[in-house]
This record gives structure tokens, sequence and C-alpha cells, in this order.
């Protein structure tokens, strides 16, 4: 038990520092103990019950009903289940968007993250990578001269909703433009929303990206901006594109409509007791105390006299790369010369604080070293 001890140790301590990452730290889901001496499976559609008892697939339902609210639908018009994650979310998407042609292309842009290469390889999809602009929003004329090369075959819009490194939006109605332009007859839109789908329907003004603009699917991470022990996300789709890939499995005795069979039945209940908790209101209010947040490390870092970019409202805030040591202390994602740091619940001002002070102190010696005084 010592090690493990240690292993809990070090995951604690490095957890206070980091400022890197997209993820929430500010829960507690301890009351959920006693499920970790049951079994538990929420294997096959969230919808239909199975021949095992041990699920919490109501639960589970009332949590894509929320998010289904909050992305402008209800559960009539779409479907969908909580995932192991993003890219889970994004590999289903993509699958349905598959399903539903013959033939097409999936346009995303180079901005996108890693996994979408990853998915279109498995779901083996024609792909086409369009260039991207410095803010991490796709290139739209890149993406015009792309598509009216191959304006004969069905489209896929693979839209980032918050790219990984800068939070860039991708604008559907430039997209939308597009698509009328070069009258695409046959096209599908899934947003990629893993980070910014519990927080931009309550920016003002909301990027558009929901149902109500008729998107066809939405990914969201759920470990990201509401925080979660265990990876997790949620998909929603239109049910007309769950409907059409619905297979009935009778080993279980349920459909066989997610990618995985067996599903977690412990992540559901995390979702919902955030939901029990905050409510539609909480988590407005927790995206306002975020944007506060790095309003307030924007300030700070613009007065450390280096380059910072922020988009609109975003939680990320990107800057001129400090020392690996910086980097690391503060686990900060990288590429090539910038870093960032993203200001999800859990990190207050004492947090960027002490970054600041930090990355001030090594500031100040690289000057010395570089401008010698004489
Ligand atoms: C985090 C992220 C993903 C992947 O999500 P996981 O939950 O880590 O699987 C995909 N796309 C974007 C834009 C992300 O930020």
């Amino acid at each position: 038990m010592k090690l493990i001890e240690e292993v809990f140790g070090k995951i604690s301590d490095s957890s206070k520092e980091f400022l890197g990452y997209p993820l929430a730290k500010d829960f507690d889901y301890r009351q959920f103990a006693p499920f970790l001496n049951v079994c538990l499976n929420n294997i096959g559609d969230p919808e239909s019950p199975s021949t095992l008892l041990f699920h919490t697939k109501n639960i589970e339902k009332e949590v894509v009903a929320f998010f289904a609210d909050i992305l402008s639908s209800d559960m009539e018009k779409t479907w969908g289940y909580v995932t192991n994650g993003g890219t889970e979310g994004n590999l289903y998407g993509l699958y349905l968007a598959r399903e539903s042609f013959r033939n097409p292309i999936v346009y995303y842009s180079e901005a996108s993250h890693y996994s979408v290469k990853k998915n279109l390889h498995l779901l083996n999809i024609d792909n086409i990578v369009v260039r991207s602009q410095d803010n991490g929003e796709m290139d739209y004329e890149d993406l015009e001269t792309l598509l009216s090369m191959n304006r004969h075959r069905p489209a896929i819009f693979f839209l980032n909703i918050g790219t990984t490194m800068k939070e860039g939006i991708d604008d559907l109605d430039r997209i939308k433009e597009t698509i009328r332009k070069y009258s695409i007859k046959d096209y599908y839109i899934h947003c990629d929303a893993a980070f910014l789908g519990c927080i931009a329907p309550f920016i003002e003004p909301k990027p558009k990206f929901d149902f109500s603009e008729g998107v066809d699917s939405i990914a969201i991470s759920g470990h990201k901006f509401i925080g979660s022990p265990i990876p997790c996300g949620i998909v929603l789709v239109k049910r007309k594109h769950r409907n059409r890939i619905v297979n009935s499995v009778s080993y279980v005795g349920t459909l066989d409509t997610t990618i995985t069979g067996s599903r977690n039945g412990l992540t559901p209940l995390f979702l919902w007791s955030f939901i029990q908790k905050h409510g539609k209101k909480g988590l407005a209010k927790r995206v306002e105390n975020a944007i506060e947040i790095a309003d307030y490390a924007e300030e700070k870092l613009k007065g450390l006299g280096v380059n910072v970019r922020r988009n609109p409202k975003a939680l990320t805030i990107v800057f001129d790369k400090p020392s690996a040591k910086i980097c690391s202390k503060y686990q900060l994602a990288t590429e090539d010369n910038i870093a960032h740091i993203i200001c999800v619940p859990g990190i207050d001002k004492n947090h960027i604080d002490a970054f600041v002070s930090d990355y001030t102190a090594e500031l100040i010696i690289t000057k010395t070293i570089e401008e010698p005084v004489y």
C-alpha cells in the first residue's frame, strides 16, 4: 500500500501547479465510492434495456438530455451517450457521417486535435487538411479552393469549436456560405466541441455550433471544463443518424449503437451530480468566473512584455514559450515557440500570480544575459 500512497501523493501534488491543460480540478466525487464495490456496466444503447441490470442508464439519459438542452435540442430530435472522452465522440460523429453517404470527403483544419487523423485512418475515409489561420480558425479561402475541386462529392465538415492549442472557433456561417456557393448537395457537419461544448452556450455572442444551426453531431469532453477523475465525454447526434446504424445484439439483449460494447457506468454519475449541483445557471456562472480569471491572466502576461494572444473570451492564453523548467513546473503544453495556459475552474489568481512571478524572474535573467550592461 505504500507504493499506492506514493503514487497518490505525487498525483495530488502535481495537480496543484498545472496550468497548461483544460482540466478542471475543483471536483469531489467521493460520495460515489460505494459504487467502486459493485459491477457497473452501461453496455449498449443508453435507451435500450439490456439483460444486465447493473447499469446507470436512466441517469445517463438525464445527462444526455441536459446536454441536448444546452445545445438547443431535445431528446426527440437528438440522441446521445456518455463516451470515454472527446476522441470517441469525434470518432462516433465521423462514423455516422461516413454511413450517411457514398464516397464522401472529410475537410478538417490543420489545427485540429491530433486524434482526428487517427480517427479518419480507422474509418478509412478520404480526407483533406485545410490550412488554418494564425488564431487557430480554419482558413476559409483554402477550404473554398479545396471544396471547389471536389464539389461533386459529399462533404463532411469536421469543425473545431475551440482548437486544442489556441481555442480557435471555426465560423459555421462561412462554411454554410461556401456550401451554398458550390451547391454542395450532400453534406454533414460535425463539431468538435471537446473543450468548449459546455462553455460556448453561455458566451455572448454565442458561437454558432449547436443543433439550432442544423449541425449533425457534437462531441464534448466531460473531464475538461466539468472535471472528472476518469476521462469521459458526451456525444450528441441527430436521432435519424443513429437510427441509420441501429443494430440489435441478442447476446446482451440491447442495441449496439455505441462504439464500445461495455461502457462506463460511473462517469454518468459524476456528470449527473455536477448537473444536479450546478444546473444551467451554475454552469453559466462557472463560465463567467473562468473568463474573469482569463482576463486577469491576459493582463498580467501582457505586463511582462512578451507576445500574448487570446481569442475573444477564450480561457486559453497563448504566449512566447518560457524555459523548459517553467513549462515542466506548470505542465504547459507547447507547440513550436508558443505555450499556453488554460484558465479552467480550480485555477485562481494566486496560481496565475505564482506563474507570472516565475516567468518574470526568468525574463529578467535572460535580459541581463542578452543585453550586458557595460
Ligand atoms: C481534448 C480534445 C480532444 C480529445 O478529447 P479527449 O477527451 O482527450 O479524448 C479533441 N478535440 C479537441 C479540440 C480537444 O481539445
